[in-house]
C-alpha cells in the first residue's frame, strides 16, 4: 500500500499549468493533456482552480490529523493521485487533464479518443468528503446500487469534467478528500485520503473490463422560474453546463453557492449582466 506524501501534494499543488507539460503531452488546439497508455478507461482531472497555485499550499497538524490546505486541492489533489498514487497501486488507465473546469467550461467537452478506441468508463477525484460517486447526467439507480457494493454513496453532483464529456460511456466522480473547496482555507486530512485510495481502487480494479454504455438524452429546453432553482430545473443529460444559465436570471452557483460570483457563472451567463 502507497504512503500519501504531503510534500508530493503540495508539489502539484503548486505546479503552474504550463509544467504540466514536461509531465504529460499537451493539445493545444484542444487545451488538454493527454497520455494514451493503452487502456481502456480514462482518468480524468482538472489544472486550474479558483486561486493562483503559487506557494498556496501548507502541511501541518489539524485536530491532531496530518492535513494539506490549499486552494488548489481542487483538483490537483486528483492530478496527484492520478499521476502517483492509482499507478502505483497497480492500474492502467490513459490520463487527461483539463483547464477551464471552475467556470463551467472544461476543456474535455474538446477531446476526443483516439481512433478505434472506446472507453469502458471514465472516472474523475474531484468530489469533496471521503465516500461519494457524483454521477450527474449518468446517474442511473444501478449505478447507485453498485457503487454502494464498494461502499461509496451514488448521488446526483452538479458539475464536473466528466459533465461536459460524452464518450458512449458513463463517468464516476469520486470523493478525494477535500473540504472546503472554492476557499482559501480548503483542506484534507492525509489520513482520509489514504483510507479512500484502496476503495477507490478496488472499485476501478473489479470493474475496468465491464463496459457501462451511455447514450445521451435528447436536449431539452426548459422554462425559467424566478427565483432560479438549479437542483429541479438543470437538464443534466445534456452534458452542457450552459444551458443550466438563464438570461437576466440571477442564479446561485452550484459549485460554491454564491449568488455574485465571478469565477464560476459561465461566459455565456456573464454576456447577459
Ligand atoms: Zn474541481
Ligand atoms: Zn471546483
Amino acid at each position: 500500500m502507497i504512503t500519501i506524501n504531503p510534500r508530493r501534494i503540495k508539489y502539484y499543488c503548486e505546479l503552474p499549468e504550463n509544467k504540466f507539460c514536461n509531465l504529460i503531452p499537451y493539445n493545444d488546439v484542444g487545451e488538454y493533456w493527454y497520455k494514451d497508455n493503452n487502456s481502456n478507461i480514462l482518468g480524468v482531472g482538472h489544472l486550474d482552480s479558483v486561486y493562483p497555485h503559487r506557494r498556496n499550499c501548507a502541511i501541518g497538524y489539524v485536530g491532531g490529523r496530518l492535513t494539506v490546505i490549499s486552494s488548489s486541492l481542487d483538483d490537483r489533489l486528483g492530478v496527484y493521485l492520478l499521476l502517483d498514487v492509482l499507478p502505483v497501486m497497480g492500474l492502467t488507465y490513459d490520463v487527461l487533464l483539463t483547464t477551464h473546469e471552475e467556470s463551467g467550461h472544461s476543456t474535455g467537452i474538446n477531446f476526443t479518443p483516439p481512433p478505434g478506441k472506446q472507453y469502458n468508463f471514465i472516472f474523475e477525484l474531484d468530489r469533496q468528503g471521503t465516500d461519494d460517486c457524483a454521477l450527474y447526467q449518468y446517474y442511473t439507480s444501478n449505478l447507485v446500487a453498485k457503487l454502494k457494493e464498494f461502499g461509496f454513496n451514488g448521488v446526483q453532483g452538479s458539475y464536473t469534467d466528466i459533465t461536459s464529456m460524452n464518450l458512449g460511456c458513463v463517468g464516476f466522480n469520486f470523493s478525494v478528500g477535500y473540504h472546503g473547496q472554492h476557499m482559501l482555507g480548503c483542506y484534507a486530512h492525509v489520513d482520509d485520503i489514504q483510507g479512500i485510495i484502496p476503495r477507490v481502487t478496488r472499485f476501478i480494479r473489479d470493474n475496468q473490463y465491464t463496459f457501462y454504455p451511455y447514450t445521451p438524452a435528447p436536449i431539452k429546453v426548459y422554462t425559467p422560474s424566478i427565483p432560479y432553482k438549479w437542483e429541479r430545473s438543470v437538464e443534466y443529460s445534456t452534458g452542457n453546463h450552459d444551458e443550466a444559465y438563464w438570461r437576466g436570471v440571477y442564479v446561485k452557483c452550484d459549485i460554491c453557492q454564491a449568488r455574485d460570483s465571478t469565477v464560476h457563472y459561465s461566459r455565456t451567463f456573464r454576456n447577459y449582466l
